[in-house]
């Protein structure tokens, strides 16, 4: 999916240090904010990444969770041919089939428990539509930010449906990197870890970690908790680097679901704004303009049946949020009358 509010803010990007209590890293709950995707019958997401207090877990710098969603009353999912740059999208599904189509001349169907990495390092266009078929959508929209040497990467699309591992307690699939002694084959441009995991009714696990990486476990059922540390639906929570377990548990008497992603902490900043990843305000105006005038930086899509062909890049403003030097959110985010989306 895409960012598509219409009045964006650039937002600056940095690895903010991990709290700790006594010398050991400690879980912080990021509460999610409510966005519209737009339209009259819009759906609604709830974004974790990137917020105020923390806007990059590893290379992920960007988590939007959505659904169940009912598709008859939402219009579901249609998102015009929009750009990006920067970066590698991760599409997750629980629920609903998206059609994906990408100005690297991939045709594709997300589905559930499928994950589509797209790589859209100098320049990428794609589109997303939910198919006629699906009646409930419900998945994850992820970013993964490119590091320097990799920021012009070409256009790439890979797929992989990562098989169920059985451990004590919870069904696991590793969708990238390495866990539980198995290795996605899907190509990162730095060290990550993502997987779903379902947790048995009343489960506790513990599992094994890389130690270097720092972690996020996205919530999508109520009911469970991290280090002993509740967490909501939707809720994103937060551990730094030094653990080699993570405890995973499970308090409701339904199978529990979360996404636990994690990365070696990255470095650089980075500025994002709208749907593109880059370095400098410079650097976003000339991506906004190179897509406005149609160059040939991120191509087209081919045979998306909709009005608009290309969805219009927003003003860009010269306001900048610098994440640390902010306020915590509350813990029950307003809405903003100050970004509003159509
Ligand atoms: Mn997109």
């Amino acid at each position: 999916m895409s960012n598509v509010e219409t009045r964006p803010v650039e937002t600056e990007c940095e690895h903010q240090p991990a709290p700790q209590s006594g010398g050991r890293p400690v879980v912080e709950v990021l509460t999610a904010r409510d966005v519209p995707l737009g339209g009259p019958r819009a759906m609604t997401v709830r974004r974790t990444l990137p917020q105020r207090r923390r806007s990059l877990i590893g290379a992920w710098c960007f988590a939007d969770h959505y659904g169940p969603d009912d598709v008859a009353s939402s219009g579901g999912m249609d998102v015009p041919p929009h750009p990006h740059t920067g970066l590698q999208t991760v599409s997750w599904l629980f629920a609903g089939d998206v059609e994906h189509r990408d100005s690297g001349g991939n045709h594709a169907l997300v589905r559930p428990g499928e994950m589509n990495l797209m790589t859209g390092g100098r320049g990428i266009c794609h589109s997303e539509v939910s198919t006629p078929g699906t009646e409930v959508l419900h998945g994850v929209q992820l970013w993964v930010a490119l590091p320097e040497h990799a920021r012009d990467a070409p256009r790439d699309l890979q797929h992989h449906v990562p098989a169920p591992l059985r451990i004590d307690g919870a069904t696991v699939r590793v969708f990238l990197g390495t866990l539980l002694g198995h290795t996605s084959p899907v190509r990162t441009f730095t060290p990550l870890v993502g997987a779903e995991l379902t947790l048995d009714p009343g489960a506790v696990v513990a599992l094994d970690v890389d130690p270097t990486f720092e972690h996020g476990v996205l919530a999508d059922t109520a009911g469970l908790s991290m280090e002993g540390t509740p967490l909501g639906r939707a809720d994103l929570g937060f551990i730094g680097p030094g653990p080699t377990t993570l405890s995973l548990a499970n308090g409701d008497n339904q199978p529990g679901r979360l996404l636990l992603l994690g990365g070696t902490p990255f470095e650089e900043d980075i500025l994002m704004w709208w749907n593109f990843v880059g370095r400098s305000h410079e650097e976003i105006e000339r991506f906004r303009a190179d897509w406005q005038a149609g160059t040939e930086r991120f191509g087209s899509v081919e045979g998306y049946q909709g009005p608009v062909q290309r969805l219009p890049a927003p003003e860009l403003p010269h306001v900048r949020i610098r994440p640390r030097q902010n306020p915590a959110p509350p813990t029950t985010p307003p809405t903003s009358p100050t970004t509003p989306t159509a």
